[in-house]
């Protein structure tokens, strides 16, 4: 715990999130478990999350850019790591030489990283993702012979070893959407079709938290959780996170930078979009959009004040928003929790993403920098 007071911080419980990835690994029953770590672990602290995740069974981890892979390296982790989103030109030696898998969605990726491959005088570990209906990154069905082929041309050349094959769901998050299966049914073509041209996956994967939680047929080799394992839900459909043995990581809080008595009738903040009902105090929060905590959320995000719910009062503005304290006095200094776990009565990044007409991915992911995180 820091010894000065802190303006705001974001405490990590990584005991719970040990706890998530234990509880997620006992729901995958048998497979592995990649901990998804991109963006910073959706706002978490990529590192102490990365280990945390390792310590409680995850065998590999997921970015979603090489310079996050190739950080996780950097700080002396030795897991598995899969990294999939590349652009051309991309630090495919770095890569190889760090022994990091690479995901390759087109012949274009390929084609640069056997280039690399031959360089660095090794092969390089490859993924083969295929687009079974997300419609975003993957190698769509009409092109995956080719891909396929030149995958275990490139392995006979000694260049690639293709490690694995996997994809995305695009609806795993709303329970019975019919795209569920059919991705699935598309999923099982593609990996047939590859197996029977020669290829041989260390890993097959698909399921990423909603899928990991609800779907135990697309669990096949390996999970790939997300946000489940950060304890917050993929969407109210699929539940809250207690219902699946979850507990929320982060818990986001400031200290009251001023406690005032104001006048009925008083404009508060930009635009005066809130004015005072009556005579009232304000309680100042000293954090805002330059936090990561969302414009969406003037006039509705929840916050915790000395036991009450309070409401953000006009606009949340870059450093810091105000709320209505109703009279009530609490000290300068006292703790607003913005979010939390939810059981010492605070909200939770699911209030906050319904406040601000959000997904609680987007309110943890975007706390920023300027925010400490400290680990509990
Ligand atoms: N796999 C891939 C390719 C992703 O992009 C993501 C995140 O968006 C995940 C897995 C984890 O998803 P979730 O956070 O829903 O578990």
């Amino acid at each position: 715990m820091p010894t000065a007071p802190l303006r705001a911080r974001a405490e990590i419980d990584l005991a719970a999130l040990r706890a998530n990835v234990r509880a997620l690994r006992a729901r995958a029953q048998g497979a592995a478990l990649m901990a998804v770590v991109k963006s910073d672990a959706y706002g978490h602290g990529a590192l102490p999350c990365a280990r945390a995740a390792v310590e409680a069974g995850a065998t590999w981890l997921g970015t979603a850019t090489p310079e996050e892979a190739l950080a996780l390296r950097a700080a002396g982790l030795e897991t598995r790591v899969l990294c999939w989103l590349w652009v051309p030109g991309g630090p495919w030696r770095r890569a190889i030489e760090a022994d990091i898998d690479v995901s390759l969605s087109g012949l274009w990726a390929l084609r640069e990283v056997t280039e690399a491959a031959r360089e660095a005088g090794r092969p390089a570990r490859v993924q083969l993702k295929a687009d079974t209906g997300l419609g975003r990154n993957g190698c769509q069905p009409a092109d995956w012979p080719e891909l396929v082929a030149e995958a275990l041309r490139a392995e006979r050349e000694g260049l690639v070893r293709v490690t694995g094959l996997w994809s995305h769901f695009a609806c795993a998050d709303e329970p019975g959407h019919p795209s569920i299966a059919a991705q699935l049914a598309r999923f099982r073509e593609m990996l047939a079709y590859a197996e029977e041209q020669g290829v041989r996956p260390e890993v097959r994967h698909i399921a990423n938290s909603p899928a990991t939680l609800t779907l135990p047929e697309t669990h096949f080799d390996l999970v790939r959780p997300g946000i489940a394992m950060y304890g917050v839900s993929p969407s109210p459909e699929i539940g809250s996170p207690a219902d699946f043995g979850l507990r929320p990581v982060m818990t986001l809080s400031a200290s009251l930078a001023l406690v005032k008595h104001v006048p009925g009738g008083h404009g508060v903040s930009y635009g005066h979009h809130y004015v005072t009902p009556g005579p009232t105090t304000l309680g100042l929060v000293p954090v805002g959009y330059a936090d990561g905590v969302p414009r969406h959320a003037s006039g509705s995000g929840p916050v915790l004040v000395d036991g009450k719910w309070r409401t953000v009062a006009g606009r949340v503005a870059m450093d810091q928003f105000v709320v209505d304290l109703g009279g009530d006095e609490p000290p300068v200094g006292a703790r607003a929790v913005l979010f939390g776990p939810g059981d010492r009565g605070e909200p939770t990044a699911e209030d906050w993403a319904q406040a601000c007409g959000t997904i609680a991915y987007e309110i943890v992911t975007r706390i920023g920098t300027r925010v400490p995180r400290v680990y509990v």
